[in-house]
């Protein structure tokens, strides 16, 4: 076990994390950060990002967390390249069990974000966010005047294929059944779109690409195992996303599909214990707004050490 109490730990290494490190340490509250199984969050899975203020070039996601992490580094946050196996909120201070060591807290920023859910389809993972995207806000500017696809059937399909509408000159939604969770009125605005061509009983099972990057799909009919290709240059995946909050083990209250329910600013259900990004977020999933977050949180988690512990 590890002796000292410390006044903070943070818990996952994206640009929430970062930012609530960065203020913590400017606070002098000597932050811990577990940095996690994916050090740099999901920015590290991206080649371009061009909404993050600050960057008139655009940067690439692996160097803009590069830089966080030194920003925060600078002022002392401390940063262990490890995941966080299970914590304990019942007790005070908390408990937080990394690769066996037991590490003791008064608060916690929770910051383990969402994963977007893949397709896995065969090609996948040389094409994620190359020609493969999660994130039509982030990534539709990309695709001017190109053909491309979005897979899915819910609101999320919906709203991303209207969106992406803007930037490309056609946008197939596939979808593997012909029932959508989607509401009727964001169904019925893509399926009206001009630019919009709908088809059912598809699934992408392979992806095709040659050097200049993605340049299409193999599509299956799952009723009778056909195929079909379809040629677009882009694709985005609106299947859904995970909230990492396994490891909570239900100690602090999540929604239905494990986001964690913010209770008065950035707290959680149980008092000292706070969570900032895409894990509390069921909304906006931006960086911009992840660091944004972690700012309030680490701001929450002085005011309440203030209030609680001096
Ligand atoms: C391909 C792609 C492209 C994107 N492009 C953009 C873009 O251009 N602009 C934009 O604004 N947004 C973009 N996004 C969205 C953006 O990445 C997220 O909104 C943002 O990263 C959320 O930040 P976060 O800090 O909440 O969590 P994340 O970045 O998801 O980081 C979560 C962190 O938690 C850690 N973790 C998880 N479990 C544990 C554990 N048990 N113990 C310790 N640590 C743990 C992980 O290691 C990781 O470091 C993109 C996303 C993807 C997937």
């Amino acid at each position: 076990m590890s002796d000292a109490v410390r006044n903070v730990i943070i818990i996952g290494s994206g640009p929430a994390g970062y930012t609530a490190g960065l203020y913590n340490a400017r606070a002098m509250l000597d932050p811990l950060m577990f940095a996690g199984y994916m050090s740099g969050g999901q920015l590290m899975l991206t080649s371009d990002i061009e909404n993050f203020p600050g960057y008139p070039e655009g940067i690439a996601g692996p160097e803009m967390m590069m830089q966080l992490r030194e920003q925060a580094e600078r002022f002392g946050l401390e940063v262990q390249d490890k995941n966080v196996e299970r914590i304990d909120a019942s007790t005070r201070p908390f408990k937080v069990w990394v690769e066996g060591e037991e590490f003791q807290s008064h608060t916690l920023i929770i910051c383990t974000g969402a994963e977007a859910i893949w397709l896995g389809a065969e090609g996948e993972d040389e094409q994620k966010g190359r020609g493969i995207s999660t994130c039509a806000t982030c990534d539709g500017a990309f695709f001017r005047d190109q053909e491309i696809m979005v897979i899915g059937g819910g609101d999320s399909a919906m709203e991303e294929a209207t969106f992406l509408t803007r930037f490309a000159s056609k946008v197939t939604v596939v979808h593997r059944r012909d029932t959508f969770r989607a509401s009727k009125v964001m169904y019925d605005r893509a399926a009206a779109h001009p630019k919009i061509e709908i088809k059912t009983f598809r699934q992408v099972t392979k992806w095709l690409s040659d050097e200049s990057g993605l340049t299409g799909a193999l599509l299956e009919d799952p009723r009778d195992g056909s195929t079909e290709e379809l040629a677009v240059t882009g694709a985005f995946i609106a299947i859904g996303h995970k909230p990492i909050t396994a490891f909570l083990e239900n100690q602090i209250e999540t929604d239905e599909e494990g986001y964690i329910v913010p209770k008065g600013f950035s707290m959680t259900s149980v008092p000292g214990i706070f969570a900032a990004g895409d894990v509390v977020d069921t909304r906006y999933r931006q960086a911009i707004t992840a660091a944004g977050m972690g700012c309030a949180a680490a701001i929450d988690a002085e005011r309440w050490l203030e209030e609680n512990l001096h």
